[in-house]
């Protein structure tokens, strides 16, 4: 556990947070750059620019967005509602409004408003219909009185591209871990910025340390960004054993786990016995197609493992999609606690191997091998032996270290110490992959 990793996410939380993301465009771009910064150079991201009006399997990349200024201005000229102060405050993927008068009724019909929720904007977007509109606090609309108004959304909607970065880190094994993250909403903190910042973390730290299996992060827009992602490596995709998007982990809600399609992956397996031997409460769900990228990883065509990690559920936390959801909402200490989860998942998948004995008929003798001091007369005989002898016993080529370690109760550091240590002495064949 590192005390300073907490507080160094909430930093790159705070430098990203005013940033006005969307789907396209230079809050993207300036958002890569970021990560980038924080990764320090080493990793760093490949980033893609891909053009607008590109096929991407069923979509096709739109029109990129840019947006410098929108405002609400009453009859004495004074900015009601200014895209300064909070970039929720336009409707995402707004198009252009050049300055004009418009009528109260008129203009209401262009404002979102969360009556429940009277100090909060809402987060809206209308990507893939041609609109406008303004977000509001309920208490900025019950106090614009005036007949008339004035109004610009200073936008673009032109030919560009969409961009996403990604890191692929090598291991011994070319089989991949897929961490997938999505970078397209505005200021907003739990729903996007703390999957940012736990996976940025996750990915520098890494890059430092010996892999078995590689490593691969997507940083890229949510649906339209995994879709252009997986229409572009469709063939690097098959690579991909196992996999996890990160959304919501900063709130201080239980973790939730949504298992891959298929429920029963190795990810299901190593994120339930993390949260499991964990000790803090914790929720696993099955699979349903409604969410974030999973849903296009898990699609009949790739049928990827990949499953969901978050704290918050999307749409049930009051904060979600309102400016509720910023920077007081997520907690130093929850995204900690979300990067040692998930490092221990990753320990668990480098871990995972399937044994064979080898000495199948009956107990072999340990204590000639010195593997085992005084079995008869200890009372207890330690972790390490108790892992050797459960190995011993489960090792029929049907158990893999995670079911052993699942049935035996004993930690996982003491299961691959002594899985070493049989194979070693020759009573253990490694049968990874041999099925
Ligand atoms: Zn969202």
């Amino acid at each position: 556990m590192s005390a300073s990793r907490g507080p160094e996410m909430m930093r790159l939380i705070e430098r990203l947070y005013p940033i006005c993301r969307s789907i396209t465009g230079d809050g993207v771009r300036a958002t890569l750059d970021l990560i980038d910064e924080a990764l320090g150079g080493s990793p760093s991201l490949d980033r893609s620019e891909v053009p607008s009006g590109t096929p991407v399997l069923d979509w096709t990349v739109p029109r990129e967005w840019n947006i410098r200024d929108a405002w609400i201005k009453d009859a004495s000229g004074r900015r009601v509602v200014d895209f300064r102060e909070s970039n929720l405050h336009v409707v995402s993927y707004s198009t252009p409004v050049a300055p004009r008068r418009i009528g109260l009724d008129e203009l209401r019909g262009h404002l979102h408003s969360l009556p429940e929720h009277p100090d909060w904007i809402p987060y809206r977007t209308s990507y893939y219909d041609e609109s406008w509109g303004f977000c509001v606090t309920q208490k900025q609309l019950d106090s614009m009185t005036d007949p008339e108004y004035e109004i610009c959304i200073d936008s673009t909607l032109e030919d560009g591209a969409l961009s996403y970065g990604e890191c692929l880190i090598a291991g011994d094994s070319e089989r991949e871990v897929l961490v997938s993250v999505h970078i397209c909403h505005p200021s907003l903190c739990n729903d996007n910025l703390s999957g940012i910042a736990v996976a940025t973390t996750l990915l520098r730290e890494l890059a430092t340390r010996p892999r078995r299996l590689s490593y691969r992060f997507v940083f890229a827009p949510g649906t339209i960004g995994a879709i252009t992602w997986l229409a572009r490596n469709r063939e690097q995709a098959a690579r991909i054993d196992h996999g996890l998007t990160l959304v919501c982990l900063g709130d201080d809600s239980p973790f939730r786990y949504k298992r891959s399609l298929r429920g029963d992956a190795d990810i299901d397996r190593a994120v339930e016995y993390a949260l499991a031997t964990a000790g803090n409460p914790y929720e696993v769900k099955d699979f349903h197609p409604y969410g974030y990228d999973e849903r296009q990883y898990n699609s009949p065509g790739f049928r990827l493992p990949v499953g969901s990690l978050m704290r918050g559920r999307h749409g049930e936390f009051p904060e979600y999609h309102t400016s509720g959801d910023g920077l007081d909402f997520v907690r130093a200490d929850r995204l900690e606690g979300a990067v040692e989860t998930l490092q221990t998942v990753f320990e668990v998948l480098e871990g995972n191997r399937r044994y064979r004995s080898l000495s199948p008929y009956g107990e072999p003798q340990l204590g000639r091998r010195g593997l085992y001091r005084a079995m008869g007369g200890e009372t207890d005989p330690g972790d390490l032996s108790m892992a050797m002898l459960w190995i011993l016993q489960l090792a029929d080529g049907d158990h893999d270290l995670l079911a052993m370690a699942k049935r035996s109760g004993v930690a996982w550091a003491s299961l691959v110490r002594a899985a070493e240590l049989l194979l070693e002495h020759g009573l253990l064949a490694d049968e990874t992959g041999a099925d």
